[in-house]
């Protein structure tokens, strides 16, 4: 009797399989991202003629995409749409040769040149990658808040807001998000009460002026969401006041919550250095600890998470990344860095 055997290929020998029989797209640069800065970086890269592809998500625009108005982004003097501005960015992008796929990336290994990049639907390989994932907003985690997510709580004013024509949300937060989507949901809600757990918003001071000039908002100061109420949707939130103990329930229909951004590195762990909130550690050319990987906007900025420097970021990764890749071929011509 015979005996066979077969072996069955790991990922990565798949990979190099199909990257010998040219059936892996190999490109100069992959994006991971679609937002301002992905989508910046895709201009530029464009621009210096290298084979880009951009894996910018299901829904790509970034943050602004879920913006009623961008008021600081220069150029625009009476404000943007965000969602206008993020297909702005996305038609320059195209117009300068980047490939956009509406994909998300799954597992990446940057442990090798070519770089291998997995999607849902497909593997591509890169000479350089530039990772511009973003942030994502912070859940609540309190009782009820992932229970009711999607039935009542929600982080996108813009998306959801519409629902609470004539009714009466709560925001949660003291940031610029929480303040401008307050505002925002005063187009539909007759009521918006605003709960902070301080006596001092963290918003800027322009948004903090009109939030308090505004008769739809109420804030409760110095207070936290303890938990989410409902059956099958929401129908109020308790409530404890941080200094005098005191908990209350207030009735609403809806609960935005905008209590800060997590990075979107998960998949990145281990492939290159994250900081202790898992943001990327870049330098000031937006190189990470691996050659060739640079990261670019939110996802490697705790601090700033301005649309503009997004933006500016995105430029400095596609310049540095076009400047790696020349050196590699052609040192004597390759720009020198700044
Ligand atoms: P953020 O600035 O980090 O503010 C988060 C808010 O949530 C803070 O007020 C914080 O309270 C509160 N918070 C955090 N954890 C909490 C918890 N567990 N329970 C209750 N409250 C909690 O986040 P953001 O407002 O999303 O803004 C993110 C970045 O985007 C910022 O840099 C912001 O400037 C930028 N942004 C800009 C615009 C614009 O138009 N320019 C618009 C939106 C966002 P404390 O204040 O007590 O820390």
């Amino acid at each position: 009797m015979k005996l066979q055997f077969t072996i069955t290929p790991t990922a990565e020998e798949e990979t190099l399989q199909e990257a010998a029989e040219g059936q892996v797209p190999l490109y100069d640069l992959v994006i991971i991202g679609g937002g301002p800065a992905g989508l910046t970086a895709a201009i530029y890269a464009g621009r210096a003629r290298l084979e880009t592809l951009v894996l910018a998500g299901p829904l790509p625009g970034g943050q602004p995409a879920n913006t009623e108005m961008v008021e600081n982004f220069p150029g625009f003097p009476d404000g943007i749409s965000g969602p206008e501005l993020a297909q702005h960015f996305r038609s320059q992008a195209g117009r300068f040769g980047a490939e956009v796929v509406l994909d998300n990336v799954t597992e990446v290994d940057f442990s090798a040149r070519p770089f291998t990049i997995h999607t849902y639907g497909a593997t591509y390989q890169a000479q350089a990658v530039i990772v511009a994932t973003g942030a994502v907003p912070r859940r609540l985690g309190v009782p009820g808040g992932d229970e009711f997510f999607g039935r009542g709580v929600s982080v996108c004013a813009t998306c959801d807001g519409f629902f609470y024509r004539g009714k009466r949300v709560v925001v949660v937060g003291g940031g610029d998000s929480a303040i401008a989507e307050g505002l925002f949901l005063t187009k539909f809600a007759d009521e918006v009460i605003i709960v902070h757990r301080r006596d001092e918003l963290r918003a800027t001071k322009i948004y903090q002026e009109r939030a308090f000039a505004n008769p739809k908002i109420r804030f409760v100061w110095d207070s936290v969401v303890e938990e989410i109420l409902g059956e099958q949707t929401v129908t109020g939130v308790r409530v404890r006041n941080v200094k005098t103990g005191e908990t209350s329930v207030i009735e609403t229909d809806g609960v935005f919550v905008y209590v800060g951004m997590a990075p979107g590195t998960h998949i990145f762990a281990g492939q290159i250095e994250l900081d202790a909130a898992g943001y990327i550690v870049t330098d000031r050319r937006q190189r990470t600890s691996r050659p060739g990987v640079f990261a670019a906007g939110d996802v490697q900025d705790p601090h700033y998470r301005q649309v503009v420097i997004a933006a500016g970021s995105g430029a400095i990764a596609a310049m540095e990344a076009d400047r790696f890749l020349a050196e590699e071929t052609h040192p004597a011509q390759a720009r020198p860095s700044a």
